[in-house]
């Protein structure tokens, strides 16, 4: 399959991804051989070794840390393991939900998070929550009001919201649990508003902290026949993350690790399968091993998006918590099905960060809600030829139809017409896409057209989990991003993804505190002196005893992250086929054998490594096994109109040729 034209970002950052290409190409040619130590080392090992402990460099406040902490002979830890009866990895939506949940229920809880307390996904979230706020429970308990309006086909409903959803998805959501999702997500909302977050509201459209739910301003946005999107102006994440952090801060009961890396999770043997007691981590300012047991564990670590080379995810997005998982023996589901949103900000040659971890700026669906429209390089509207909600189908209908129109017209980008808004309207609505799209580009988004591209955004599989949480593990459980709740079926709904973290998050509590009371004691003092995980941070004195050590300094890991991203683009893009799948999922098969070829790692950014080619392994596998397109699955070799035809009337031209 020919890919569309690359960008000038892909195209700079082309030179270092053809270096490390020759590389796993050379290793699938059977260069390089087991046992490590010989060319194979060599390759990965990058230009030049230095000493483990001198070029140690994980602590985000700089200069280089010698390990504080030491395993044994056996591999044990050396220092005090940490007891709690709650750990939560990750402080995202989800994490901090959960946190403050379990709290405010008596449990006291431990939050691990690899940047700072705010670092993740949902700072960056413009757009909103979606609910529908327009239900009143009467004083007998009711919902007297939805039922009201089910039978008036201009109000919105729970169960337009359900159908919607369950449309996006193709109807391969799980229903139970969209229905739970829909159904709580109000009371959810209500409890932001509480803590103050400052939503917009109807009328003067301005922010206002402690706000009714009643007076909200309800957006419009693909896929969603009413308007339900609750935000905040265009930056409703930080809004959200700035509230749940001073309650978290504020709690008695909830201590947060910021800079502290989850490495794996400590899983004990008993006779009903592995018990998950906890997780080890590095402390990144003091590179302290720190190995938490814990009652129970939640991962809330949130998506992968940078196993791609232009996502909207953070540089913390590198799928660690769905690798720990899989690794610890979890069940992980509906891997292939990776949401490309539609319109990420085109820059072209401006100058970008060369490292392998970046992200691109979302210019959100919200734009298109308030009445933009999408144009190609001849300047004509396409979206009506692909469905007809035009603009406002769901995100793969619009990703595909903008890829389609860069190949047919062999453009790097299509433009995005937002000059419907007047300039006040632009900046009071949208000021940080308005500002942000001036002091880059130097367009003023009511006047000009913003140039836009497809970037990988969301990941709607996950780590595969009940309607409360619960993975296969005993012990272990699964919220956000980092989960498989079935909600999102093929296709996520645009502004369902707080909202789930959101309600699962809440949900997964009350399952977690009746595991906590059956926890076997003896399984929590076998995890204290359980062993290091295979990706423990090895010492050189180490490295005799136990085999070689891969050192990778940061040039070579950037070089081999950025392989693992152009294979990903290459093979399991927008638009896929059988052939580059199946070839896909052996180049990077390879490149994982190679990293596992060796004992532990040398760096952070080396566990993100292997964690990124395993979360990668599971995308395409996911994607050769499934049978028939769906969704963001569209393989070309497997077309089903059938599906396609029951979520719009139109059929969709050129993409399957
Ligand atoms: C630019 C952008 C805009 C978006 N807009 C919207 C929107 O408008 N509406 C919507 O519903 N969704 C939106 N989304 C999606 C949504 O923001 C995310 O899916 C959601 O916030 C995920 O929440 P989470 O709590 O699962 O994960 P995150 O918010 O990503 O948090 C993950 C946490 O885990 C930590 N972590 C990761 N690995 C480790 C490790 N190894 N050790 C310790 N900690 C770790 C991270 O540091 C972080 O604290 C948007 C996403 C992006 C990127």
């Amino acid at each position: 399959m020919t890919c569309c034209r690359l960008s000038t970002r892909w195209v700079r950052r082309s030179a270092v991804r053809a270096k490390a290409a020759a590389e796993t190409n050379s290793s699938a040619n059977g260069r390089f051989k087991t046992p490590a130590g010989n060319e194979k080392a060599q390759a990965l090992r990058g230009p030049k070794r230095r000493s483990l402990s001198a070029s140690y460099r994980m602590s985000s406040e700089g200069g280089n840390h010698q390990m504080a902490s030491k395993a044994n002979d056996e591999g044990t830890l050396m220092v005090k393991p940490k007891a709690c009866s709650l750990l939560i990895l990750g402080s995202g939506v989800a994490g901090l939900t959960a946190a403050l949940e379990a709290a405010d229920l008596d449990c006291s809880v431990v939050v691990v998070t690899k940047s700072d307390v705010y670092e993740g996904s949902t700072k960056y979230a413009q757009g909103g929550v979606a609910a529908v706020m327009d239900t009143k429970k009467t004083k007998s308990g009711v919902i007297a009001e939805i039922q009201k309006l089910e039978r008036d086909k201009e109000g919105d409903s729970v169960s337009h919201h359900v159908e919607d959803t369950m449309n996006a998805g193709c109807y391969l959501n799980d229903r139970e649990a969209v229905e739970i999702m829909c159904r709580e997500g109000p009371s959810q909302v209500k409890m932001l508003c509480k803590i103050g977050v400052p939503f917009t509201t109807k009328g003067s459209r301005t922010q206002v902290s402690s706000s009714r739910p009643k007076d909200l301003h309800l957006g419009k946005e693909g896929g969603h026949s009413h308007s339900r999107v609750v935000h905040a102006a265009d930056t409703t994440g930080a809004a959200m993350m700035k509230a749940l952090v001073v309650r978290v801060r504020e709690h008695p009961n909830i201590t947060v690790h910021e800079n502290m890396f989850a490495l794996d999770l400590i899983t004990v043997p008993s006779e009903d399968g592995a018990i998950c007691c906890g997780c080890d981590t590095i402390d990144l300012r003091t590179g302290a091993y720190r190995r938490f047991v814990s009652k129970c564990t939640v991962v809330a670590t949130g998506g992968c998006g940078q196993i791609y080379p232009e996502t909207t995810n953070p540089s913390v997005a590198t799928g660690d918590g769905i690798a720990m998982a899989a690794r610890a023996g979890a069940e992980v589901n509906n891997m292939e099905f990776i949401q490309f949103h539609p319109t990420s900000l085109y820059v072209g040659n401006q100058e970008q960060g060369e490292e392998a971890l970046n992200s691109v700026f979302l210019i959100s669906e919200a734009v298109r809600g308030a009445g933009a429209i999408l144009r190609n390089a001849k300047g004509e509207s396409f979206m009506s030829k692909y469905d007809v909600r035009a603009d406002l189908a769901p995100r793969d209908i619009v990703a595909r139809g903008i890829y389609d129109q860069m190949r047919l017209h062999d453009t790097s980008h299509v433009y995005l017409d937002a000059t419907c808004l007047s300039r006040e309207e632009a900046r009071k609505e949208f000021p940080n896409i308005s500002n942000h799209v001036e002091s880059t580009l130097g367009i003023d988004m009511s006047e000009d057209w913003i140039p836009v591209v497809p970037a990988q955004h969301y990941a709607c599989g996950g780590i595969l989990t009940s309607i409360d949480g619960e993975t296969n593990v005993k012990g272990l459980y699964a919220i956000g991003e980092a989960a498989c709740t079935g909600v999102h079926g093929a296709n996520r709904l645009a502004s369902n993804s707080l909202l789930e973290g959101l309600v699962f998050g809440k949900r997964s509590v009350m399952k977690s505190m009746e595991y906590m009371q059956s926890v076997p004691q003896v399984a929590l003092s076998d995890a204290e002196h359980a062993k290091l995980s295979s990706l423990r941070f090895f010492h050189d004195a180490d490295i005799s005893k136990e085999g070689p050590l891969c050192y990778l300094d940061d040039d070579a890991t950037f070089s081999l992250m950025s392989a693992i991203q152009e294979i990903m683009w290459e093979h399991a893009g927008i638009l896929r086929n059988d052939n580059d799948l199946s070839r896909g999922l052996e180049k990077v098969k390879v490149f994982k054998s190679c990293l596992e070829g060796f004992k532990g790692c040398s760096s952070m950014q080396h566990a993100q490594l292997i964690n990124m080619a395993t979360v990668a392994q599971l995308v395409l596998e996911g994607a050769v096994r499934r049978k028939r397109s769906a969704g963001l699955h569209h393989n070309v070799d497997r077309p089903e109109k059938a599906l396609a035809e029951a979520r719009s009337q139109l059929d969709v031209p050129s993409l399957e040729e």
